[in-house]
């Protein structure tokens, strides 16, 4: 274990050194077994002379956590990060190995590299460094590394939060990848659905005698389109100011900015039917709607009922989650926002990633959260990568904001 002495100057370098090490540790989600990394994490701790609670609700299903109290009272920060990453689906597809973890013309190499070593790595020194310091600090500094953050599972972020209601603080950062013209404030809410047709099916070539079940569902996905359409989104305040609206497509990528202000329905599974000359008895169709900010998921899956009602089909939620925001005009916020312009050279955008993460939980708890990261070139994809210079800003403008929080003093900003 190569651990830099964490009472020395904080040096972003190396934390580029550990997220190539914790690129090495496989930690696939699926399966979700963190059992090596956390390990890892824990050791890397004990050298640098500082304890963690493990937590495993399930085997394998590991969260660390390290708290340190300040000598005088003030706010609780907590950093959160998560263990597992997506898996390898290809790795033959890849031009190099997936757990390579080198660096090479500046750029990180292999899975998780930016979704979330990378952040993990900057979160693990950061707390180090200011731990070590504790007689100076005034208020708490929590360390939170979570399993089961790639399938929103159980396990997690939300155990912690349900379970342990002293870690929920003052301030969420989170080093999810966000790219550095983006600060992630905001997240869209996401139902997913299963919904299930039943029939008597029948003999294909003869006269159907009710509803194909097939049809049906075909009839329920067209709706569902309408109703999309249709639905009336009152986002403007909360979503992206229309001035900033191209600064955040060329933060996140093309169109991203129209596709957000959306409700979005993705059909991920169908399955129907036995065989072609016969008329199906049963369709089940899965999928994933993201709901945003300015709308009520709750309101949107009762719809989705009535439609499915309409159609003779049931609803099963899988999963669901609010819309979530913290204002970008929270002092937090706009400090931030200063850290970013001054350390990046672009004044971020303040608004939601595409996807959720678990910085909602602290949202939905009326805590600020805000996620900034290395951009996420081509997360859970082929090739992934982490920028080595959006990395060290990273962990430059986090350990930034901690140092002003709870060191220097700056006040009304929580
Ligand atoms: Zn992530």
């Amino acid at each position: 274990v190569t651990t830099p002495n964490p009472r020395t100057e904080f040096r972003p370098d190396l934390v580029v050194d550990l997220a190539s090490e914790l690129v090495r540790i496989p930690s696939a989600n699926p399966p979700g077994d963190v059992t090596d990394i956390a390990t890892f994490v824990r050791d890397d701790m004990a050298c640098a002379g500082f304890e963690v609670e493990w937590i495993e609700p399930a085997p394998g299903r590991i969260n660390l956590i390290a708290t340190v109290e300040g000598g005088k009272p003030g706010p609780h920060i907590v950093m959160n990060a998560h263990l597992d990453a997506f898996p390898v689906e290809n790795p033959e597809s890849w031009s190099f190995d997936p757990y390579s973890g080198a660096v090479e013309n500046g750029r990180l190499l292999g899975r998780g590299a930016n979704d979330m070593k990378a952040g993990l790595a900057a979160f693990v020194r950061i707390y180090q460094h200011h731990a070590a310091k504790r007689e100076n600090m005034a208020g708490k500094l929590t360390l939170m590394l979570v399993c089961d953050e790639e399938t929103y599972g159980p396990n997690g972020s939300l155990w912690l939060v349900d379970k342990r209601p002293d870690l929920i603080g003052d301030l969420l950062l989170s080093t999810e990848p966000s790219g550095m013209g983006l600060m992630r404030t905001a997240e869209r809410g996401m139902i997913w659905f299963r919904a299930s047709f039943a029939g008597k099916g029948g003999h294909g070539a003869h006269p159907v005698r009710e509803w194909n079940v097939l049809e049906r569902t075909r009839k329920f996905m067209d709706a569902l389109e309408e109703e999309i359409r249709s639905a009336k989104i009152e986002a403007a305040h909360f979503l992206v100011p229309v001035e900033e609206e191209e600064s955040y497509d060329e933060a996140v990528g093309p169109g991203a900015m129209a596709h957000i202000r959306k409700v979005s329905a993705n059909f991920g599974r169908l399955d129907a039917g036995v065989k072609v000359n016969m008329q199906p008895a049963s369709s089940v169709l899965e999928v994933d709607m993201r709901i945003p900010p300015g709308l009520v998921s709750a309101e949107i899956l009762e719809r989705v009922k009535l439609l499915a009602q309409k159609f003779e089909g049931d609803i099963e939620v899988l999963n669901f989650m609010e819309p979530n925001i913290t204002p970008s005009s929270h002092p937090v916020v706009v400090r931030f926002q200063e850290e970013v312009t001054r350390t990046a050279g672009v004044k971020p955008v303040c608004g939601p990633a595409p996807g959720c993460s678990d910085a909602r939980l602290w949202r939905h708890r009326g805590v600020p959260a805000i996620g900034f990261g290395p951009f996420p070139h081509a997360m859970g994809g082929t090739d992934e990568y982490c920028d080595v210079k959006e990395l060290e800003i990273t962990a430059r403008v986090h350990h930034a904001i901690v140092d002003a929080i709870l060191f220097r003093g700056e006040e009304g900003l929580l």
